[in-house]
């Protein structure tokens, strides 16, 4: 049965509602007290790094993830990177990174001046495949020294870091059990999953690290913003000083023992994420229920499917995707082009990073899957407040 584009841009039209002007693929909502937030930062002076709304924030993020501590950063980049660099990570390594994720990904593991090795994803879940690492690494890696080698390049495996992509969550379970076989660390890119159970657990406490982006697009923002999450108090800790310029705490004196970065989040930023913070049960609860208007209005589509939640898991839904039927991917493009003439800004996935210039070179598992998906899927619009009568402006 094949695409029917009509049929397929009235159906996401019907679900997101007349809007006047072009649906976004995924707006801020701030309906919350972050106006409020924000003017008291701005009347008492505490608009930079420091501040009683980063102590608050780091706080209300670590009790909601089930984890011991947090520490902000100004993007989730930078968290990612930080935690990179806080597990060992050294110039020379590699880290086993899904090739379908946003680059960023990909971008932190070089910061480290190490190599992304890139790895298959399971159509299920979208993130990485415990089964297809697992094989993997079973032809790849060999011991060394200091964990396991890339027996190709010589070079150490230091880290493996799953993404739950468009905020489903991977399967956490058996992923653990294999990177606990190789000895490799897990740093959880949760960054899409704030809110997403798996197997009743919050994202980003499943690993040793877990890392959140704020960024304007995802389901909380704070403009841009990021944290990293752990149970690990040295992890944290190191996490902090190396986020601060390493600066040794002292009343007056400035003392730094190792090059490190600016990468505290500012307080008028954390104040807008105490805010999202509390409306998040809302927005999840509004997405979910965005996710299965969408379910419902294309299930009887030709042509393609909704992707739904991974079994076990709850997810947050950060986006919505479809996947085009496996005689139709060809058609992804009409479909794109469809839905923008109608207002309607959909995505596709992910250029997978082994095609991207800078990292064409980097070595890669059988990426069989993720081409596959890339070729499928597309995002649909997904911002929390689509759907409801009262749009963005609404909830105040
Ligand atoms: C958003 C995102 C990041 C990075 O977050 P920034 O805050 O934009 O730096 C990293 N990984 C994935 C998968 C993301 O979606």
């Amino acid at each position: 049965m094949s695409l029917d584009l009509a049929a397929t841009v009235a159906a996401i039209r019907a679900v997101v509602g007349p809007r006047p002007g072009p649906v976004g693929l995924h707006e801020p909502w701030l309906a919350g007290r972050e106006w409020e937030y924000v003017k008291s930062c701005l009347d008492e002076g505490w608009i930079s790094s420091v501040g009683a709304f980063v102590d608050r924030f780091e706080n209300d993020l670590a009790a909601y993830c089930g984890t011991a501590r947090a520490v902000a950063t100004v993007n989730g980049t930078a968290a990612l990177h930080t935690a990179l660099m806080v597990l060992g990570v050294k110039p020379g390594d590699e880290v086993l990174v899904p090739a379908l994720t946003f680059v960023a990904t990909a971008n932190a593991v070089a910061h480290c001046g190490a190599v992304p090795h890139f790895v298959d994803s399971a159509p299920d879940t979208l993130g990485l495949c415990p089964e297809r690492l697992r094989d993997h690494l079973e032809r790849l890696a060999v011991r060394g020294p200091n964990g396991p080698v890339n027996r190709h390049t010589g070079r150490r495996l230091a880290a493996v870091v799953p993404v739950h992509v468009f905020g489903h969550p991977v399967a956490a379970d058996p992923l653990a059990e294999v990177a606990a076989h190789f000895e490799l660390p897990i740093i959880e890119d949760a960054t899409e999953a704030l809110g997403s159970l798996y197997h009743g657990r919050p994202a980003g406490g499943l690993g040793r690290i877990g890392v959140f982006s704020f960024n304007g697009n995802k389901i909380l923002t704070t403009g841009g913003g990021g944290m990293l999450v752990t149970d690990d108090a040295s992890l944290a800790d190191a996490a902090r000083h190396l986020t601060t310029t390493a600066k040794r705490p002292h009343p007056w004196a400035f003392e730094h023992d190792a090059v490190a970065y600016n990468y505290r989040l500012p307080n008028v930023n954390a104040a807008i994420g105490c805010a999202q913070l509390e409306r998040l049960p809302l927005m999840i609860a509004r997405k979910r229920r965005l996710a299965e208007a969408y379910r419902q209005a294309l299930a009887e589509l030709p042509g393609l499917e909704v992707v739904p939640e991974p079994a076990g898991s709850r997810s947050n839904f950060w986006l919505n995707a479809v996947r085009l039927k496996a005689d139709q991917a060809a058609r992804r493009d009409e479909l794109l082009a469809a839905t923008h003439a109608a207002g309607l800004m959909t995505r596709p996935a992910w250029t997978p990073m082994s095609h991207l210039p800078m990292y064409a070179d980097c070595p890669r598992a059988d990426l069989t899957v993720t081409e596959d998906l890339v070729r499928r899927l597309v995002c649909l619009p997904s911002s929390a407040w689509l759907g409801a009568e009262d749009g963005p402006e609404g909830g105040r």
